[in-house]
């Protein structure tokens, strides 16, 4: 049975390539209906912290990601001092100054990469390492092969900058007298421009990409997308039909280069793809949490806002932003107004006030052909009104459509954020 494991460190938050490392050897298991163990590498007592480790659980989870096992190698100390005893016992490693040291029998080692093919080493850097330390807790190669070994790993997916350790831990392996799991190392996800990812360049946590919200499926399916291609060009995949289809073999050899647009694209083609009721209910959750909700908010006005921007964001926090003015009455006109707020027409909106005043029913068609013949009597282009109407309901030139918006707002509002904008005028003149 295929056994994968994920054995993050928790010095520091999940970040993206440590949760699509953990996706990759997740699918792989449950496409072969094995198990999927979770080993948390805590031995390095001043490093790990309680914070850190909470994340990661609760980010894995929160995409969808869940394990049959969970073990902890700060609980399993006494099993590697047990095994390097055994070593020093056959001879194979030796106590030095507190310390256990194992001796490296080096020949040539050579792994059949399930990603990148077959890989020789010829040489290591050192004859001999520090297996346990001298305040009794292993080091990282030697717990993790100590474990992959009794937990019966089958496949050890991880990503490429472990390829080194990989010819440390089959000697391990060859001196415990057990047989090696396969290996897959994944490779590198780059930054847009080109380098290592940085704290400044898509190097995010999964915990800050869920409280800007963005969905666990466009994460997840990010993160499939980078490295792995589920053919035919699909870029949208979800996590069940990756199960199906997820191939070791399919992995790119060559490392993938991380865009925060595609991103973003793939976030927003989630968020048009969920129903609106179902996204209404994530709003709501997702701005309650941010403590940004006004109390007199319903659900029903909430539906609204959602579907009037719905099509246009790419993120649940822009609705933080773009959407201020659907909450909030204390916006101000942004800088890039001005140009267009340079022409007065308080007379005209006045006129525009009287007449929307008499809708009784404020639906976007009735007050777009009010909105219009107003327009035309007061010898404007509707543009001429278009725009500055937008900027005394929003602050913004640029918005969703303006008469949804104004639908969406209520009569009672538009007016009076209009009155609001001949006023600005008037103090200004
Ligand atoms: N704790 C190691 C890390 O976080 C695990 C590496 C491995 O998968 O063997 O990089």
């Amino acid at each position: 049975m295929v056994k994968t494991r994920f054995a993050p460190s928790p010095t520091g938050f999940l970040h993206l390539g440590g949760a699509r490392t953990c996706l990759f050897s997740w699918l792989y298991a449950r496409k072969s209906k094995g198990k999927f163990i979770l080993r948390i590498e805590d031995t390095d007592r001043l490093r790990s912290k309680k914070e850190y480790l909470e994340e990661i659980l609760e980010s894995l989870s929160w995409l969808g990601i869940d394990w049959d096992e969970i073990f902890y190698q700060s609980q399993r100390l006494s099993i590697y001092r047990e095994y390097a005893q055994k070593l020093v016992e056959e001879g194979k490693a030796y106590y030095r100054e507190g310390a256990v040291f194992f001796k490296y029998q080096f020949d040539e080692v050579e792994i059949d990469d399930l990603i990148r093919g077959k890989v020789t080493f010829r040489e290591l850097p050192k004859q001999e390492e520090v297996i346990i330390k001298s305040d009794g807790t292993p080091t990282y190669n030697f717990a993790c092969t100590v474990d992959d070994a009794l937990m019966g790993i089958t496949h050890v997916i991880r990503g490429e900058d472990h390829l080194s350790n990989t010819p440390k831990q089959i000697l391990m392996y060859k001196a415990l007298g057990v047989f090696p799991p396969r290996f897959a190392h994944i490779p590198m996800i780059l930054s847009q421009s080109g380098g290592k990812m940085s704290k400044r360049e898509g190097a995010t946590s999964i915990r800050e990409y869920r409280a800007g919200g963005y969905l666990p499926q466009a994460v997840v399916n990010y993160l499939l997308l980078l490295g792995w291609s589920p053919g035919g060009n699909r870029e949208i995949i979800s996590l069940e039909e990756a199960i199906q289809t997820f191939e070791l073999k399919g992995v790119n050899k060559n490392p993938s280069t991380f865009s925060q647009d595609k991103f973003d694209w793939l976030n927003s083609q989630y968020i048009k793809l969920k129903p609106i009721d179902e996204l209404t209910t994530l709003v709501k959750e997702f701005l309650e949490e941010k403590k940004f909700l006004p109390q007199k908010v319903t659900l029903d006005y909430l539906r609204k806002v959602v579907a009037l921007f719905k099509e246009r964001i790419s993120k649940l926090g822009d609705l933080m932003d773009w959407g201020y003015f659907c909450f909030y009455d204390d916006f101000s006109y942004s800088p890039d107004t001005q140009d267009i707020l340079k022409r007065k027409l308080s007379k005209e909106v006045e006129v525009l006030i009287e007449r929307l005043s008499q809708i009784e029913d404020f639906t976007k068609e009735n007050i777009e052909k009010e909105f219009r013949q107003t327009a035309h009597f007061l010898r404007l282009k509707a543009k001429d009104l278009v725009h500055p109407t937008r900027i005394a309901l929003t602050g913004r030139k640029i918005g969703p459509g303006l008469f949804e918006t104004m639908e969406v707002l209520g009569k009672e509002k538009v007016i009076e954020r209009l009155k609001r904008l001949c006023h600005w005028w008037e103090e200004r003149n």
